[in-house]
């Protein structure tokens, strides 16, 4: 199931929240991340990116190896 698409689902927030707990920094830019508010946090891929410009890069990359599995390994 994709836990993402339930996002009203009080498990789920608490997961991000426990997930940004364990990663405040940006997986793009490698900045702090200042508050969860700030954080996106990508529960499928335990990834966790500032809101705005690194969550649109990271969309953009996940939908680039979404294309090209077989680039993974
Ligand atoms: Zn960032």
């Amino acid at each position: 199931m994709d836990i993402a698409a339930r996002p009203d689902d009080p498990g789920v927030e608490e997961l991000a929240r426990s997930i940004y707990a364990l990663f405040p920094r940006c997986m793009r830019c490698g900045g702090t991340i200042a508050s969860y508010e700030d954080a996106d946090v990508r529960i499928l891929s335990n990834r966790v990116v500032h809101r705005g410009r690194c969550a649109a890069d990271e969309r953009a990359a996940e939908a680039e190896r979404d294309r090209s599995p077989e680039l993974d390994s």
